[in-house]
């Protein structure tokens, strides 16, 4: 028992929530699940807690149970309404709901730092959010940490190494700003209704500042056309960023026949500066 409240099936079957998928909707029903899962997120005491889709509020309770000193929900469905409004009574002033589509709230008016930031969202939104999260104007951004559930395939996509499949532009993202790690899988079973596939939660802290040093909008450009192109080689699929590209791949000590695949951040960072260097030249 994390709570005093109603066990979350009598809660879905009382507000009549049951699951939609348009919506993405595979709830969390098991509390000690969820309060494993709001562990992963590091201490809370002290911190505000953006929420992106609590559902019926499985993930909340966990949070609030935690100790976060506020919790700030957004969540699409308001037939998820009032069972939400039954957490905050139970805990006074320690969560703000808001409906709505998180991809088009700002919810920064409605946090004060230190804040980290959880959920259990549909995929595709989830990935838009991560995305939308590691590329803010200024670094360090406003949150110190993300955990977050994916589906497993993105969640490997998130923090794999060079040379393996999963290896990509979204492990350049993640990696390059911030530390990722799996810290947990999860069967389908999970959830209700049950995904057809396994999911993990990433948990991603911030850097203070980039491992590596290059200019956002350059190293976007220098990773998305060697990994549009990812079986061919660099000095092909990079040609059109630079006429002097093969001198420029070697002086990054990137052999220019190598495949994106292959090449660690560091190397892609210190690309993006050369190539920079060459444009202003
Ligand atoms: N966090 C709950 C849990 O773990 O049981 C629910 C998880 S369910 C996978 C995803 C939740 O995100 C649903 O409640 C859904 O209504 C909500 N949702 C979907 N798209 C959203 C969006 N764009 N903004 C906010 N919430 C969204």
């Amino acid at each position: 028992m994390i709570d005093n409240l109603p066990p979350l099936r009598e809660v879905i079957a009382a507000h009549e929530l049951s699951a939609k998928k348009q919506l993405g909707q595979n709830f969390l029903l098991d509390l000690n699940l969820t309060h494993k899962i709001a562990r992963q997120a590091g201490d809370l005491t002290g911190c505000d807690v953006l929420e992106v889709g609590p559902g019926p509020g499985g993930l909340t309770r966990g949070l609030l149970a935690c100790g976060a000193r506020h919790v700030l929900a957004i969540e699409k469905d308001p037939r998820a309404l009032p069972a939400l409004e039954q957490i905050a009574a139970a805990y006074p002033g320690r969560l703000t709901v808001i409906t709505g589509d998180a991809l088009a709230i700002d919810p920064l008016a409605h946090l004060t730092p230190p804040i980290r930031i959880a959920a259990n969202l549909p995929y595709n939104v989830g990935t838009e959010l991560l995305i939308r999260w590691l590329t803010p104007r200024d670094w360090p951004p406003f949150w110190q940490s993300l955990t977050l559930m994916f589906q497993k395939e993105v969640a490997e996509r998130i923090v794999a190494k060079p040379g393996s499949k999963a290896y990509g532009r979204l492990a350049l993202l993640a990696q390059w700003r911030a530390e990722a790690r799996i810290v947990m899988t999860l069967p389908p079973e999970a959830f209700t209704p049950a995904p057809k596939v396994h999911s993990a939660v990433v948990h991603l802290t911030a850097l203070p500042e980039p491992r590596f040093p290059a200019d956002p909008a350059v190293l976007t450009q220098v990773t998305s056309a060697g990994f549009n192109q990812r079986r061919k080689m660099l000095r092909a699929s990079l040609r059109g960023l630079h006429p002097q590209i093969e001198g420029l791949l070697e002086g990054a000590g990137i052999p220019p026949t190598a495949r994106a695949e292959e090449i660690e951040l560091e190397r892609f960072c210190t690309l993006a500066r050369a190539l920079k260097a060459a444009r202003e030249a």
